[in-house]
């Protein structure tokens, strides 16, 4: 006999999202592997990074201009003797100043010993080795001194950093030719539907072309995970749930399509019957307001010390919209934590509404919206679409505006927060 489908469980959107959070960080990546530092892009440290030296490795001069003792300078005009001049670039010895010496000093090359200021001097004149400074033009000190930025083996990008150019350029400068990182996790992609049929098949009038594997495929590369392709799952349950044994075998799987309440959407019935915990079968959002996460335990058989006693998955809308909403908004968190990225919080934008919005309270909605104008004066406006099917809408969109639950009208001009997607 067929097991009862779960009890309902429909949270409100931040609710479910910390349900989410909570399972994320707990959850555990295991396999580490070594990368080129030009192949780090994107991937997540699984090693602590420290300086080898101080940073910067020597009192660094931020300008060209004269190192010399601020203290000489609190009375102009002043002729001071210039000693030489130092470039960036290896000295034999680092040179030093005294009272009343200078050096001509050049960006980014190490600062006398005694000097204490790089200045620049508006006019001079020259004579011999002395130069006669009557106005210094900038008053900042422009030396950074040893160790300011980091100090010898301090701490530089700790385990779960995801690595963008700022931190490979860290990574780079203490050294690092190669890095260890999390191996991707494999994420399982099993679409659900009589309806559904392959991109290249021969398409009958009231088939439709499978495009959630593709999007879901997209976002999950995106979010530092390997998108393993199931064949397509029909509405029957002896065959779904072969499919979604299969997929249970990867580090998370996630379904689309077949989480609604129709007679055919069967999902949840034989995830049931695999003995799933279910933590939520809906959120109060729209679109993707049947959305499901939960897990399910593994086979003593194909558990391993290095991998968690269970698989997670979500079960998403197969509306097109919705599947890539809810993957943003739950399935994305869960996946980089299993990529052994630290978690940061959702933030949004915000910007002034062009024209007003109506909708029903209750839900927290995300609609596909443009996002225009720039520096102070950023504005957003929805695009006119035909609900969570509409793929082409969502195309022209580039962002969605979040409405919150409690809000029925919002006039123009007023501020709204927005979810821009990459
Ligand atoms: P369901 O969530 O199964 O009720 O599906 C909702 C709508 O999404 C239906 O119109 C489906 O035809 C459509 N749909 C489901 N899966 C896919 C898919 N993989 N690609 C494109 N559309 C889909
Ligand atoms: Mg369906």
């Amino acid at each position: 006999m067929a097991a009862p489908p779960p009890l309902s469980l429909i949270l409100p959107f931040e609710d479910a999202r910390r349900v989410v959070a909570q399972h994320a960080s707990q959850a555990v990546p295991s396999r580490v592997e070594t990368v080129d530092l030009l192949h780090a892009t994107g991937r997540n440290l699984a090693e602590q990074i420290t300086a080898d030296r101080d940073l910067p490795p020597f009192p660094r001069s931020t300008r060209d201009g004269y190192a010399v003792r601020a203290a000489d300078l609190t009375k102009l005009p002043v002729t001071l003797r210039v000693l030489g001049e130092i470039k960036a670039g290896p000295s034999p010895a680092r040179p030093a100043i005294k009272s009343g010496e200078a050096y001509a000093i050049m960006t980014g090359a190490p600062v006398p010993d005694g000097a204490d200021a790089v200045v620049m001097v508006e006019y001079s004149s020259q004579n011999g080795d002395s130069a006669e400074i009557t106005k210094t033009v900038t008053r900042e000190e422009n030396v950074v001194a040893q160790g300011a930025e980091a100090k010898r083996d301090s701490l530089l990008l700790d385990r779960g950093t995801r690595l963008n150019e700022s931190a490979i350029a860290l990574a780079a400068s203490v050294g690092k030719s190669k890095l260890n990182v999390f191996v991707r996790p494999r994420v399982a992609v099993l679409t659900t539907g009589d309806e559904i049929v392959a991109v290249d098949a021969e398409i009958g009038p009231a088939q439709i072309r499978n495009s959630n594997s593709y999007s879901l495929a997209a976002q999950i590369q995106q979010a530092g995970g390997e998108p393993v392709l199931l064949p397509i799952a029909p509405d029957e349950p002896r065959h779904l749930r072969q499919l979604i044994e299969q997929g249970l075998q990867c580090d998370l799987l996630i379904m689309t399509g077949g989480v609604s309440m129709g007679r055919y959407d069967l999902v949840e019935q034989v995830l049931a019957e695999l003995k799933a915990d279910f933590f939520f079968t809906g959120a109060k959002i729209q679109p993707g307001r049947p959305v499901v996460f939960g897990r399910v335990s593994r086979h003593a058989a194909s558990a391993s010390p290095e991998r968690q006693s269970h698989t997670y998955f979500f079960g998403l809308p197969g509306n097109p919209v919705s599947t890539m909403v809810t993957f943003e908004l739950f399935a994305r968190p869960m996946l980089e934590a299993l990529a052994g990225m630290s978690l940061g919080p959702l933030a949004f934008l915000h910007a002034r509404l062009k024209s007003e919005i109506k909708v029903k309270s209750g839900l927290t909605r995300f609609l596909p919206a443009i996002f225009s104008g720039e520096y102070a004066n950023t504005q957003v406006e929805l695009v006119p679409w035909q609900g969570s099917g509409d793929i082409a809408a969502r195309v022209r969109s580039n962002c969605y505006v979040v409405i919150p639950p409690d809000r029925e009208q919002i006039a123009a001009g007023e501020w709204v927060a927005v979810m821009l997607t990459r």
